[in-house]
């Protein structure tokens, strides 16, 4: 006879006890594994992409690609003449020390885009000083209170005979930084502006006035008309300038 409902054995339910399933614990390693390919392939995606859009190299992309090469640098910048010193004047009447007071704003915006702190020894039109050697003392005292890795000067040349033309790197006799800095700048010059320029040492005040490596950068010769007129064009200054960084980054490394 069936027991009423009321009377009926009631069952408590049993604790789950957890117990080792191998057949669950090989779905679930096979899960993680499938997780951890599809990470790995989104990661692989990203980076591909990141390449590619380096390769069709953008200025924006290579800023940031770029950014931080130059971080712990500090890069005294001397844009050479100034007021009463004009330098060497082309043909047509461009002055030297126009032109490379734009190579050398151009060249610190370069510089600081890739990290470097920058020091100006001129950021106006004006000489530093009442006299030539008034001037010249106060860059060498610049360069010589910056403590800054290593020294540019920018210059423009001149020469008797209109045909000479290209950019030339100077460096301190002996010194094997200087030289190396200079190697590495004239390379990118010379590719980036399609020249044919050489680097040579020469005993000049300016690359005397540290113990810092330092190179002075002839973009050109004002002397040429061919090169003047290019030497006035925004994006010729621009063109060098970044030259004259890459090969800068290069030389540390970067
Ligand atoms: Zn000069």
């Amino acid at each position: 006879m069936e027991k009423p409902r009321h009377q009926m054995e009631v069952r408590t339910p049993r604790r789950r006890r957890y117990r080792f399933n191998p057949k669950k614990l090989g779905i679930t390693l096979f899960s993680l594994g499938c997780l951890a390919v599809l990470i790995a392939l989104v990661v692989q995606l990203a980076r591909s992409e990141q390449t590619s859009a380096h390769a069709n190299f953008s200025p924006e992309s290579s800023k940031i690609a770029d950014l931080g090469v130059l971080s712990d640098k500090c890069i005294v910048i001397d844009a050479g003449h100034g007021g009463f010193d004009p330098g060497a004047i082309g043909p047509s009447g461009v002055q030297e020390d126009d032109l490379n007071l734009k190579v050398s704003q151009y060249l610190k915006d370069a510089l600081e885009d890739k990290g470097a702190k920058v020091i100006m020894t001129r950021s106006d039109d004006d000489a530093i000083g009442e006299t030539k050697d008034e001037d010249m003392a106060e860059r060498r005292r610049i360069i010589e209170d910056s403590g800054s890795d290593i020294v540019i000067s920018i210059h423009m040349n001149s020469h008797t005979e209109p045909s000479v033309c290209g950019p030339l790197v100077l460096f301190m006799p002996g010194s094997e930084q200087g030289k190396a800095l200079a190697e590495s700048v004239i390379c990118c010059l010379n590719e980036f502006i399609n020249a044919d320029g050489g680097a040579r040492s020469e005993s000049l005040y300016i690359l005397k006035s540290g113990n810092q490596p330092c190179v002075l950068v002839e973009c050109g010769y004002l002397s040429n008309a061919t090169e003047e007129a290019s030497l006035a064009r925004q994006d010729y200054q621009k063109k060098i300038a970044d030259a004259i960084c890459e090969g800068t980054a290069a030389f540390f490394g970067g």
